[in-house]
């Protein structure tokens, strides 16, 4: 397994390895770049069919930290955890702490959260032994799970992504097909329903299938069958890399716009989109919320002072004008969605000069 000559290493700062014999855990830290602030991301348990499976997604997820603090204006670096195991048969509140004890030899430089896998009483077990985890229920400072601030935040740039390219200000009976119905896909598909959109759903869990159908009115489909749909809008809140070259000559979508991180299976498929016509809202600029979520609980910690739920709000409102300002952008420089948006984040980050978030 290669690091420094890794496809995906991509000048990241640092990437550590960790080992429990006690506990089992093997875990990888990667930090990406700290230019803005300290590192940010969330801790992901997953049983990776590989070590290199682990690597590479640690190494992607990790980079699209750094593009998504910078894009939001947030004064974070980039940096992620993978642990590698099942969530449901290996995870332990032991292998939590050993995770603790690795998050808290950064001394402040990697600050963890939830994210696939883990989830808030995790990050309490991390809690007891690093001061370094944010995502904690309870207590003045605790923002609980972030993933409902994501799916608003997925809400608004799909609301804004809706504006530019179907020049409609409201989603009354538009078609949305969602894949996924986790943490931000369900909440989502709530915010579409309250807003009147028909919504098309997919997920392997036939129980949270059921649950949409019967809440919002969605009509089911098998999980492969959701890249036909004649929908209007197509939200990926599942796993990454499934904009690729097989489901892109079959979506009908004109705009794409979801929850998960990662969703283009390679750089050159934004301008597939592009060429398209179909407007793509860059996923790391509309998924921002749970960052935003989390970092004014870190705010909040480390000045003491009480987590205040109004000011994320405020923030994760700006997700529209962003969003709005990276469509512009691609429509005036003929480029993608996605280049814009990294353009943008590259352009704060490597001049250690904090976005400021529209
Ligand atoms: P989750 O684990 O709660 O939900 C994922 C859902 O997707 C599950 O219900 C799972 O059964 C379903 N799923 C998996 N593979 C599928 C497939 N092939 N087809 C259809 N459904 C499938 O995760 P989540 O917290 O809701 O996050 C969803 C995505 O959003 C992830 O990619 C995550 O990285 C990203 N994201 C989450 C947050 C957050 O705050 N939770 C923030 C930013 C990005």
């Amino acid at each position: 397994m290669s690091v420094f000559s890794h496809k995906e290493f991509d000048q990241h700062e640092q990437v550590s390895f960790f080992h429990d014999a006690a506990t089992g855990l093997r875990a990888i830290i990667a930090m990406h770049n700290t230019n803005l602030g300290p590192a940010l991301g969330g801790c992901r348990m997953w049983s990776y069919e590989s070590d290199d499976a682990a690597l590479k997604d640690v190494l992607r997820l990790s980079k699209g930290m750094t593009y998504k603090a910078a894009v939001a204006g947030l004064p974070l670096g980039g940096g992620k955890s993978v642990i590698i195991g099942d969530s449901k048969k290996h995870k332990t509140p032991e292998l939590m702490r050993a995770m603790g004890r690795a998050v808290n030899s950064f001394g402040g430089q990697y600050i963890v959260a939830e994210d696939v896998g883990t989830t808030t009483e995790d990050m309490n077990h991390i809690n007891s032994q690093t001061k370094h985890v944010v995502g904690i229920a309870g207590g003045a400072h605790g923002s609980g799970d972030p993933s409902p601030t994501t799916a608003l935040g997925v809400f608004t740039g799909l609301k804004a992504a809706v504006r530019h390219r179907l020049q409609r200000n409201d989603l009354k009976g538009l078609k949305v097909a969602v894949q996924g119905l986790g943490n931000v896909g369900y909440n989502l598909c709530r915010h579409l329903h309250q807003a009147g959109a028909q919504l098309i759903v997919t997920d392997m869990a036939a129980d949270k299938v059921d649950m949409a159908s019967r809440e919002f009115g969605a009509m089911a489909v098998a999980l492969n069958s959701i890249y036909d749909i004649e929908a209007d809008v197509f939200a990926p809140c599942a796993l990454g890399g499934i904009l690729n070259d097989d489901t892109l000559t079959r979506i009908k979508a004109k705009v794409i716009a979801g929850a998960a991180n990662n969703q283009l299976a390679e750089a050159r498929h934004g301008d597939v989109l592009r060429d398209m016509k179909v407007l793509y809202a860059p996923d790391y600029v509309i998924n921002a919320g749970g960052l935003i979520s989390v970092y004014y609980e870190h705010l909040a910690r480390s000045t003491n002072k009480a987590f205040e739920r109004q000011m994320v709000l405020d923030h994760v409102a700006k997700i529209d004008g962003t969003s709005e300002s990276i469509f512009k952008r691609a429509d005036q420089e003929g480029i993608s969605t996605s280049l814009a948006a990294d353009r943008i984040a590259e352009g704060c980050f490597k001049s250690k000069k904090a976005c400021k978030a529209a």
